[in-house]
Formats: C-alpha cells, structure tokens, sequence
C-alpha cells in the first residue's frame, strides 16, 4: 500500500476515534491517547502502534512505533521498546510504571519488557492472534513460556477495560495501512 493510502486510513481512524471519545472512561483515556501516538506513527512512516508508560496519574514517556521509515534499527523500532528505552533514559525510578499499549506486545517487546523489569502491567488495547504470545498465546513454539514469566516478575498484563469500537480502532490503525 503507498504511503498516501496509509496516511487516508490513519486519518479516517482518527475522525472515528474523534466521534467515538466522549464519555470515555479513565483507562479509555489512556488507550485514546496511545492510539493517537499510532496514528501520528502511521503519519510519519511507521507502524500503527502506541505505547505510553504512566506512573500513578503521571504520564513518564511515550512512543510509537517508527519500524518503516528505512532506519538501520527499523527492526526494533517498537513503540514498546522505545517506550521502555525512553524511561531507562529518564533514570532509575523506585516505583513500576504501567505501560498501555494500543496492540499486543510481540514477542521481541515481550522478551524486552521481561529484561527491561521496569514497569508493574501491560495494558493492552487490542490483540494480535499472529505474532504476539501473552493473551492471544497462539505461537507456542515461539515462547510457550512467557505468561508464566512474566508472573516470575510479577508483570501482570491484560486487555485494557474499553469499548469494543475503540479495541477495533486500535485493531486496524495496525493493519489496515498493512493492507490486513
Ligand atoms: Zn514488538
């Protein structure tokens, strides 16, 4: 799909996330707020992915993913990844952040998260059955222990309280401008 139909699709997608917010609850806030992180993502190249990593009522740091626009570490450019390389930045903290992210983590943001153990929760808008392995748990010979490690570190995670249109808006500002 050329950049100029991705960018029409992320922009429809934020006309209905404009219709769709008012009345939203707190944590429809925060997934609101990580899908406008994945439309701009998609504006400016990237991937359709938000994350936000949130202390209390404090918003620490913010990232979205920027996997397309032709960067040497493109491959690892995950809105999750940076999110988390942003609060490392930021410098050690004592308490462990909640991270909300518009789709579920993949397993290499997984395997991040696990190494990163900076943050309490995962929050997530809307699943991705394909590659990601928390909730949907569908690539078992990729990681069929990642739920189980996560409790190690006592990393809960779950599907974020929202509507459904709003969990299908986070569904498609990923695939939709992948043509899926
Ligand atoms: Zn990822």
């Amino acid at each position: 799909m050329k950049p100029l139909q991705q960018q029409e699709i992320a922009r429809q997608i934020e006309g209905q996330l404009n219709a769709l917010e008012s009345g939203f609850s707190e944590e429809e806030v925060m997934i609101g707020k990580a899908l406008r992180i994945a439309i701009n993502a998609v504006l400016e190249g990237g991937h359709g992915v938000g994350a936000i990593i949130k202390s209390g009522s404090e918003t620490l740091v913010t990232a979205g993913n920027t996997g397309s626009n032709g960067r040497p570490d493109a491959f690892i450019a995950h809105a999750e990844i940076s999110a988390l390389v942003k609060l490392n930045e930021a410098g050690l903290r004592d308490d462990r952040p909640k991270m909300f992210t518009t789709l579920e983590p993949c397993g290499m943001c997984t395997r991040a998260i696990l190494i990163a153990n900076s943050i309490s929760e995962i929050i997530v808008g809307a699943l991705e059955p394909r590659s990601a392995s928390i909730l949907s748990q569908r690539e078992p010979l990729l990681e069929p222990r990642f739920a189980e490690m996560l409790s190690d570190r006592e990393i809960s995670f779950r599907k974020a309280e929202v509507r459904p249109e709003l969990r299908q808006l986070c569904s498609d500002i990923f695939f939709r401008p992948r043509g899926q």
